[in-house]
């Protein structure tokens, strides 16, 4: 069964969205989590850094607590990825949401995860651009 979305990135026909501006098939959706993962400088020009005020030892504690006593289902990564979002982690929001898209479905969640991947803030300004770049190569 067709959605009759085209992907924004491979043209392919049975794509979800939109997620901000765009529409993404299944197979594109794991290239995307392939890349959200990564945490080299590539994608420095598709996702938001953490906001930098953020990144010192008491807010790594923090972390380090929250991981610990959330499940390790879907649903709760996607619950933490949403507050990582909340406080400006944006790269640890980005690993909660790839697990949710590798997850089994509800589709219902990896939807969710899509958008907040695909939108701001957790993508840049210009980065929906730059990640269709990134993806064709
Ligand atoms: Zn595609």
């Amino acid at each position: 069964m067709s959605t009759g979305h085209e992907c924004s990135f491979c043209g392919h026909k049975d794509a979800e969205g939109p997620f901000g501006e765009l529409h993404a098939c299944s197979r594109c959706t794991l290239r995307i989590a392939a890349l959200a993962e990564l945490s080299d400088s590539s994608i420095d020009n598709v996702w938001s850094k953490d906001h930098e005020a953020q990144q010192d030892d008491q807010f790594d504690a923090f972390k380090k607590g929250v991981a610990a006593v959330i499940g390790g289902d879907a649903e709760s990564h996607l619950r933490l990825a949403k507050a990582y979002r909340e406080m400006g982690f944006y790269r640890d929001a980005r690993s909660a949401l790839v697990v949710v898209l590798r997850a089994a479905p509800p589709m219902r969640l990896q939807r969710e995860a899509l958008d907040l991947l695909l939108t701001p803030p957790i993508l840049m300004i210009g980065g929906a651009s730059n990640l269709i770049r990134s993806l064709a190569q």
